[in-house]
């Protein structure tokens, strides 16, 4: 997907005139189901310690697509770091290079940086949607874009045999994905800071949980262009530099290394999350299964339900100065499970449910509330409206392989 300069003074317009960003969404407490908020005391993630969470963007546009001329290898990266992004795909249409990612994205001088860890990546762009594999070392991509117009099984061997990690983007929209979901280990839920545009591939992602693929969640910019600095064309596509750019939104991954492989793993594992912009908080969803106190499962994790009441906890990490409160939306296996108010003051909740033995559930939670500025990119915050925060499942009795 593009969105040219024209979409973006359009959204922009259209959310200065709409979007109120100064209050939270309506919440209605009555509508809690079991459990309540919790205090600001609650115990450690003791068993889950041992990793980092890192962020980044895992789908970003440089000047080796045609159409994001503006925006060099060396911008995309100088923004990641000045950040503090820990990760960064860099994600240039195939087909303006004819498959030859490897000799243009990936051999560019600009493709380095001391501090981020680059992934490998490109859109496959193909007639039936679009997608990016993910690699922590390079892949034969040229394989992958020679394939784009065969059988999903062809493409599924390639996929296989480069052992990339692949993500469907924007499922929703004129570049839906297309292909089979089932050689899918990720999609792109949250695409662009335009949160509204979201709402059709978030109803995908559900279908795809409902029907038993615990298929990850993960963002994407999308970002096709600079932002205003020396060199810039003036008036040329730099709008979208100032309202989608890197980390609108951000992708945060809970790896076990600062790895380009530990990356990949996590968001392979769906221990992820996703915030509006690199100052959001982010939301952090995890299960205690023999309520003693200490978290047994977080996001991504998949267990039996033995049919004893499990408690769930959910954290806003990086609230920051914020003072309005926060509306958090419990989703279990599709429906809203329950609402609660959260101050910044006190940033946890907690609440309790038996997942019923003998089939699937799965647990997610929406965040939103007063957005947080990004001073690099200033409109995304108005194209974001009151979206924060998105987290991945805890899901009970789903058996896809990974
Ligand atoms: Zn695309
Ligand atoms: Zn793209």
């Amino acid at each position: 997907m593009s969105l040219n300069r024209c979409s973006y003074l359009l959204v922009i317009c259209l959310c200065l005139a709409a979007c109120d960003t100064s209050a939270p969404s309506a919440h209605n407490e009555a509508s809690a189901s079991p459990g309540s908020p919790g205090t600001p005391t609650l115990p450690p993630v003791a068993s889950l310690k041992g990793g980092l969470w890192m962020k980044g963007d895992l789908h970003i546009h440089s000047r080796h697509s045609t159409d994001s001329s503006n925006n060099p290898e060396s911008k995309i990266i100088a923004l990641g770091e000045r950040v503090g992004m820990d990760y960064l795909a860099i994600s240039d249409h195939d087909n303006h290079v004819n498959g030859d990612v490897a000799h243009n994205t990936w051999t560019d001088p600009e493709f380095r940086s001391n501090s981020l860890l680059l992934l490998y990546s490109a859109e496959l762009t193909t007639a039936r949607g679009h997608a990016n594999p993910f690699s922590a070392k390079p892949y034969n991509h040229q394989r992958l874009y020679d394939a784009r117009d065969g059988l999903d099984t062809t493409l599924a061997k390639i996929i296989k045999e480069e052992g990339v990690h692949f993500s469907a983007n924007h499922p929703n929209g004129a570049d839906h994905f297309g292909f089979s979901y089932d050689m899918v280990d990720s999609m792109e839920v949250w695409n662009s800071s335009i949160w509204s545009s979201n709402a059709g591939s978030l109803l995908i992602w559900q279908d795809m949980l409902n029907s038993g693929r615990n298929i990850t969640a993960r963002g994407g910019s999308d970002s096709h262009h600079g932002y205003p600095g020396v060199g810039d064309t003036p008036g040329q596509n730099s709008i979208q530099a100032g309202a989608n750019n890197v980390g609108t939104p951000t992708t945060w991954v809970y790896a076990t290394a600062r790895t380009s492989e530990a990356v990949i793993a996590a968001l392979t594992n769906g221990r992820v999350s996703i915030s509006s912009n690199p100052n959001a908080p982010r939301v952090e969803l995890y299960a205690d299964l023999d309520q003693d106190g200490t978290m047994d499962m977080m996001m991504g994790d998949n267990t039996a339900p033995t049919g004893s009441a499990v408690a769930f906890r959910v954290d806003l990490v990086g609230v920051g100065a914020a003072v309005a409160p926060y509306t958090v939306t419990v989703i279990k296996n599709g429906a809203t499970f329950g609402t609660y108010t959260v101050l910044p003051t006190s940033p946890s909740l907690s609440f309790t449910d038996t997942p019923a033995t003998g089939e699937r559930s799965y647990y997610r939670v929406q965040v939103e509330g007063q957005q947080a500025l990004y001073p690099e990119v200033p409109a995304s915050a108005l194209l974001s409206a009151n979206m924060i925060a998105l987290s991945n499942p805890v899901y009970f009795n789903f058996n896809r392989p990974r």
